[in-house]
């Protein structure tokens, strides 16, 4: 078994890292936050006193953080306190330029390399169902994958360094502009005397079918676990999804790509984020609109 070193222990990585525990690998852990030391001490983590401590002898580093920022510094801490030949993995949605300075850092102190951002939420992380999209050289993904199984469901090998947050990044644009599309497809049902279930059992089963609308379904009744029937409580936070659209737009400004509905779906959800609605599920988007006729 693996000495693994899991550097970020919030909601995701805290889950995580005690996944890669009960598969039976040795996991030193670290987070600026005392509680999520602790946490991970209670879970079978052994805690170290500071991201560079933790990567000492490690075959694997992981890091699951906020953003691109937080990860860049990190890996510039620990780089040079790890071993040539060993592996460095980052969980974290970041943006794709950083993600491509991360691997190129990696590279310098001879450390093989994945970005590997995750779908299936807080839920997929304490499940271990995860889906990984992965970027990194082929040596990399066959190092990384057999470690990645123990906390996903399905890994995807999407390319080189980066195509693992394009296509995270690509997914969630689609999966933003979609939430929106079902939403006001409801709220136009609503107008025209057409139930919530009718709309369901006719969109579900027709050209209209989506995740947004069969899994995650924005109102309540016909999908009973979706975040609707709980009042819109996270799921996904829609600050999250700003995050994640926004990171779309700045790929797209970049790489000169038109993206008009991405674009739309970001202004919508920063202003229902701008709005106090930064801890709701996305899906709670309805809500705004609803709001939105008439003006
Ligand atoms: P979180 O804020 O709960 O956790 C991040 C952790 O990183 C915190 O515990 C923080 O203390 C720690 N941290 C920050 N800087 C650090 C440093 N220098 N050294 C050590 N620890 C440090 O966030 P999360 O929900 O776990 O998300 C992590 C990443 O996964 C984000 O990039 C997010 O976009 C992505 N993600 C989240 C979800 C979700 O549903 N929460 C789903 C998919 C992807």
């Amino acid at each position: 078994m693996a000495s693994i070193a899991f550097i970020g222990l919030g909601n995701m990585g805290g889950p995580m890292a005690a996944n890669l525990v009960k598969a039976g690998h040795k996991v030193i852990a670290f987070d600026l936050v005392a509680a999520s030391r602790d946490q991970a001490r209670a879970d079978g983590a052994d805690i170290a006193e500071s991201s560079v401590a933790s990567v000492k002898g490690a075959d694997v580093v992981i890091t699951m953080l906020p953003a691109g920022r937080h990860v860049l510094s990190v890996w510039q801490e620990v780089l040079p306190a790890m071993a040539r030949g060993t592996l460095i993995i980052d969980c974290s949605t970041i943006d794709v330029e950083s993600a491509k300075q991360a691997h190129a850092l990696a590279a310098k102190h001879g450390v093989g390399s994945i970005d590997a951002p995750v779908s299936g939420g807080t839920g997929g992380a304490k499940g271990a169902t995860l889906t990984f999209m992965c970027g990194g050289d082929d040596k990399a993904f066959a190092a990384g994958k057999p470690v990645l199984e123990k906390m996903g469901k399905k890994i995807v090998h999407c390319g080189g360094g980066g195509a693992g947050q394009a296509a995270k990044i690509c997914n969630n644009m689609i999966l933003g502009i979609s939430m929106i599309a079902v939403s006001e497809a409801f709220a136009l049902g609503e107008k025209l005397g057409l139930s919530h279930q009718a709309l369901f059992d006719v969109a579900s089963t027709s050209s209209g079918q989506c995740w947004s609308l069969t899994t995650y379904c924005p109102v309540p009744g016909p999908v009973p676990a979706s975040p609707a029937n709980n009042d819109y409580k996270p799921g996904f936070a829609s600050v999250l999804m700003v995050k994640d659209l926004t990171l779309a737009q700045d790929a797209a400004n970049a790489a000169g790509a038109a993206t008009p509905l991405g674009k739309h779906a970001q202004e919508i959800y920063k202003a229902f984020d701008a709005a106090g609605n930064g801890a709701v599920d996305f899906s709670g988007i309805i809500q705004h609109v609803r709001k939105l006729a008439g003006k």
